[in-house]
């Protein structure tokens, strides 16, 4: 059950309207990463969600979010309404001005309609918990750079608040994920191929304009990571008879059988 009340989760306050920025902020309105995207996204993972206790946070968020949603769209408000009446307003952005009347729509920032494509929802609960945290993310570098390009004092405080809930909602996400103690490379139920999801390919290789070099890091060294110097050997296809000798090498004893390709695949 839904129920509004007649006030704003954060007073907003603007002193200096300016529709060129009421424009921008529309991509956290109708936009990939905005407000209504993340009340969308985490209220329907909630209706999927079978996990009582997560379920209840990820209502919970979803619901803020749109409370969220009504105070950017106020703040884009105010910010467009010169719009309604200046014609040098007005040319700021045409499609409010003309198609909306100076109002706010769900566009994002060029004027690209809303879409329900924005939403991950994948209904395996640590796997959209994951795509919430990089969600939270996103909304906050987007804060972050809008805070960059404004110059009004009551519209940086009011996004200054969402740019923060962000955090606090990333925070959560994150919690709620690892309360669930799951090895955070274990995804789904099938295993990966052991031997196979060790290998790093060293698929861009020489020197680049810019000094750019093959480096050595964490991601492709350790813990029983092994670089395969894929392009130049041409390594890069792996084989079923490849895949055998990795499952071999790693586990110490040859894998089952599969079954001939012909039997695999007959309909
Ligand atoms: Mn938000
Ligand atoms: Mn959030």
């Amino acid at each position: 059950m839904y129920h509004h009340v007649k006030k704003l989760m954060y007073t907003v306050h603007v002193d200096h309207a300016d529709p060129s920025f009421g424009n921008m902020l529309l991509e956290q309105f109708g936009g990939a990463n905005g407000e209504l995207a993340a009340a969308l996204q985490y209220s329907i993972q909630g209706l999927n969600c079978e996990d009582l206790d997560r379920k209840d946070m990820l209502m919970d968020i979803g619901t803020e979010e749109l409370s969220h949603l009504e105070i950017i769209g106020t703040l884009a408000r105010m910010h467009l309404k010169p719009m309604k009446t200046s014609r040098r307003a007005a040319e700021s952005d045409p499609l409010i001005a003309i198609a909306g009347g100076g109002g706010v729509s769900l566009n994002n920032s060029m004027g690209n309609p809303w879409t329900a494509d924005y939403l991950k929802i994948t209904g395996e609960l640590d796997v959209d918990l994951r795509s919430n945290i990089a969600a939270e993310a996103r909304a906050k570098i987007v804060y972050e750079r809008l805070i960059n390009f404004c110059d009004d004092a009551g519209t940086k405080d009011a996004l200054q608040f969402l740019m923060t809930r962000e955090i606090t909602h990333l925070k959560a996400f994150t919690a709620a994920l690892d309360s669930m103690g799951k090895d955070p490379f274990t995804i789904g139920n099938i295993p990966p191929t052991p031997g196979v999801v060790d290998q790093y390919f060293n698929d861009s290789t020489g020197q680049g304009d810019q000094g750019e070099i093959d480096v050595r890091g964490p991601w492709n060294e350790g813990s029983g990571i092994r670089y395969v110097e894929a392009p130049m050997k041409m390594e890069a296809q792996v084989t079923q008879e490849e895949v055998s000798r990795e499952i071999k090498r790693a586990t110490g004893k040859a894998p089952e059988p599969t079954a001939p390709r012909s039997k695999r695949f007959r309909r």
